[in-house]
């Protein structure tokens, strides 16, 4: 099934707010879902949908990228991203518990708890972001860099559970131990029996007896690491590259966060990029454009190749050298754009005696003011210009 864009999923449009984009999921959210729509595939599937548009469009940052390249950008959307797996319901109430005004999430419905797998929201690392600039032929080869990063990294002490050696834990004094507490909230159902995540152990029914004291208990402390991050191949400026599990290291042991790479591009003197193709702007002398020949361009790797020029080639014409520009982001279409190569010709602005002399020989020549077809296609490429 095709994609829905995300606007038209919410029913929203393209300029809506912040509140408007809350309010619009919400809406969705309630509708469809799964405990009010037991055993309603197509229900489950609109809620994934709206979860997945609103994870998107709530982001501004995530929502800029999608306004500029739709599903297609880099860092991906939904199912389609770099890493990405897709969405699942534990990963929908974790994501978006906080719009419900309560870690569970939905709570009073039962079933879904805002901490999805056994995992706490609160013991998972803080995500990174870096800026990475890079040149063309970075950019076409792909590349792995090397960044210092300062962030959590676990204690050495307690070893990341933030127990002082020898102390272990506790029962936790505020749930007994079971790791949730019961709360009567008024929702817009009405008022509901909501099971949420005990505030003072975060469900581990377990409390530190002796907090280590390097750490203050968190098992966590600021650091320096050195981290190696593959960029791969035909990024472009401004997309975003998710490395997982390489962010802040999880509280207690936890899940570490993601390290967002945000990619520059260079300017480049010699090639213009044109998506997966760059062109090269060659500069011919007159007499090789005449007689023929063969001249030497660079390529976007580095090296050279030598293009055989027809006799007669005249200037405005293009080459297109297959496969010589750059390749697809992974999964974000296949092959390789082209080398396109834009011929001008160049005329000297300055003459010495004999080559003024020699060209006066052919001011004459019939075969030098050009023929009917050949100001005929000049004339078209104008009028091509203007229409
Ligand atoms: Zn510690
Ligand atoms: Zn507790």
């Amino acid at each position: 099934m095709a994609k829905r864009d995300y606007y038209e999923v919410l029913g929203i449009g393209k300029g809506a707010s912040e509140e408007e984009i809350k309010k619009a999921y919400r809406k969705i959210a309630i509708k469809y879902h799964p405990d009010r729509n037991p055993g309603n595939k197509q229900a489950e599937e609109k809620f994934k949908e709206a979860a997945e548009a609103y994870e998107v469009l709530h982001d501004p940052q995530k929502r800029q990228q999608y306004d500029q390249f739709g599903f297609d950008a880099p860092g991906g959307f939904g199912s389609s991203g770099f890493g990405g797996q897709g969405f699942d319901m534990d990963d929908i109430f974790s994501m978006f518990g906080d719009i419900f005004g309560g870690h569970s999430g939905f709570g009073g419905f039962g079933g879904f708890s805002g901490s999805g797998r056994g995992q706490h929201a609160q013991y998972r690392g803080a995500d990174l972001r870096l800026k990475v600039r890079l040149s063309l032929q970075e950019i076409a080869t792909g590349v792995t860099k090397k960044f210092k990063v300062r962030k959590d990294i676990t204690c050495s002490h307690c070893h990341g559970s933030g127990a002082e050696a020898g102390s272990g834990s506790e029962t936790c004094p505020t749930c007994g131990g079971r790791g949730v507490v019961v709360k009567t909230v008024r929702t817009m159902l009405g008022m509901m029996q909501t099971q949420t995540e005990c505030p003072t152990c975060h469900g581990e029914g377990t409390v530190i007896k002796n907090k280590c004291h390097a750490c203050n208990g968190t098992g966590v402390v600021k650091g320096e690491e050195v981290v190696e991050i593959q960029i791969p191949a035909g990024v472009a400026d401004g997309m975003v590259v998710n490395v997982p599990g390489k962010g802040n290291t999880g509280p207690h042991n936890g899940i570490n966060g993601n390290i967002q790479v945000y990619i520059e591009e260079e300017e480049n003197d010699t090639f213009v990029r044109d998506g997966q193709d760059v062109i090269y702007n060659l500069l011919l002398d007159f007499p090789t454009a005449a007689l023929g020949g063969e001249v030497e361009i660079p390529t976007i790797e580095g090296t050279k190749v030598k293009i055989k020029i027809e006799p007669g080639t005249q200037p405005g014409k293009t080459l297109r050298l297959r496969g010589k520009g750059l390749p697809a982001v992974q999964g974000y279409g296949s092959g390789k754009g082209d080398l396109v190569v834009n011929i001008s010709v160049y005329i000297p602005k300055t003459l010495i005696r004999e080559e003024r002399e020699a060209i006066e020989k052919f001011r004459e020549s019939e075969n030098f003011k050009g023929d009917l077809s050949t100001k005929k296609s000049i004339f078209d490429k104008f009028k091509n210009y203007f229409s």
